[in-house]
């Protein structure tokens, strides 16, 4: 008989996205007549710009002649598309080399399998609340957790506490689900924080696109010091709505070269390197020719045209909130907007409150931690006349 990985047994049953499911249907059932609004959804709407359709088309088109057919490619991704990432953070002031790019299938597969690095006797902060792939990944590796509570007091943006030590340091900024954003001074705190603690920072940068202030850091790199201490995750699911086309990359600075127990240096980068040529064969070369046309100016003008429509989905849920005078978290640099339900409610009370009131479906706060019980998430990946008549019906509420 296998001895199983037991600390499969420490997970949380994820029942969020299906218990959602099961509470809609039971509505739906019971009333049929009444049409739903969904503005739970943590994915893009849009479909993708035509630069990068016409990317994947030249992809595919590779394919068909023996001159430009592509077998198994580098597994850390094609130089065009590691040059064209490297270029756009020059574009916003950040010096990254391509060499210490990795083109993957996604920021959830490289934010999962990263803790395959580092040992479990590691002191490890996670925010609370928080995407839950950080929290379920260290699980299965049986790794304790220490949380970072996130609340109104410190607006969901959690500070290290110097008389704590840590080894390694989950951030995501614009947070999923709060959408929470560090400014530049907040994350200098943490890269000193860091550096003073020989930690490791793992910065979550899948929103970086929705940042439209320029003072705000839309990478750790922008901080200085930052390649001594930091790996950044990024991906194009929001940034050009490739959550069903699949790429992400990961940057690990060569900077990153931590002492063994038994005196030799080891390097971060050549760790990674190492784990991906052997377990990962590579993205499809097909989406990388779509993901290097999303870098190319015309490109980039397309994505951030879809990020502008979903931006004013999340002013519409902004401005009612305000008008119902809720405080609120996010709904500017981020498509997610957060709120403490009204009248005290719990996250499931109210989620049920507001599907049988006003027929909106949100995210109850409670799926992504303990600090997320009284609160609620709302998104702006709808369209303008569901968000809009979602909007009017909430206004009519309590
Ligand atoms: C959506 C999301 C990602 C992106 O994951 P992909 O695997 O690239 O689709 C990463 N981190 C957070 C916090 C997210 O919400």
């Amino acid at each position: 008989m296998p001895k199983l990985n037991e600390n499969y047994q420490n997970l949380k049953e994820s029942y969020l996205f299906s218990e959602i499911a099961h509470r809609v249907a039971g509505y739906t059932a019971a009333h049929p007549d009444k049409e739903i609004i969904r503005l739970g959804i943590g994915d893009v709407t849009l479909p993708l710009g035509s630069l990068a359709i016409q990317g994947l088309h030249n992809g595919v088109d590779a394919m068909a002649s023996s001159d430009t057919f592509k077998g198994y490619g580098p597994e850390q991704g094609y130089d065009f598309l590691r040059n064209a990432i490297s270029a756009y953070y020059e574009e916003n002031g950040i010096y990254v080399d391509a060499e210490d790019i990795f083109i993957s299938d996604g920021a959830k597969s490289d934010t999962g399998n990263i803790s395959e690095l580092f040992d479990t006797d590691n002191v490890i902060l996670i925010p609370d609340p928080v995407y839950p792939v950080y929290v379920d990944s260290n699980l299965m590796g049986g790794k304790q957790i220490t949380y970072l509570a996130g609340n109104a007091d410190n607006q969901f943006l959690p500070m290290p506490d110097k008389n704590i030590h840590a080894d390694i340091i989950y951030l995501c900024s614009p947070n999923n689900p709060t959408g929470a954003v560090y400014n530049r001074s907040q994350l200098k705190e943490w890269v000193d924080y860091a550096l003073a603690n020989e930690a490791v920072i793992l910065f979550d940068s899948a929103y970086e696109a929705f940042i439209t202030d320029p003072k705000l850091p839309r990478s750790i790199y922008a901080i200085e010091g930052a390649k001594r201490c930091a790996i950044e995750f990024c991906s194009l699911s929001k940034t050009a709505g490739f959550t069903g086309t699949r790429c992400g990359y990961t940057v690990v600075p060569r900077e990153l070269v931590f002492t063994a127990s038994d005196g030799r240096e080891m390097s971060l980068h050549a760790m990674w390197n190492r784990r991906q040529s052997t377990k990962f064969n590579g993205t499809s070369y097909i989406v990388q020719k779509g993901a290097a046309a999303v870098f190319s100016p015309e490109g980039m003008r397309q994505c951030r045209e879809n990020i502008r429509y979903y931006q004013e989905n999340a002013k519409m849920i902004a401005r009612t909130l305000n008008h119902k005078k809720i405080p609120f978290f996010g709904g500017i640099h981020s498509p997610y907007i957060w709120f403490e339900c009204p009248q005290g409610m719990e996250s499931w009370d109210f989620f049920d409150y507001l599907l049988k009131n006003a027929q909106i479906v949100g995210t109850p706060g409670a799926g992504f931690g303990e600090n997320g019980t009284r609160y609620f998430r709302l998104t702006a990946f709808g369209t303008h006349e569901n968000t809009a008549k979602a909007m009017e019906r909430f206004d009519k509420l309590f």
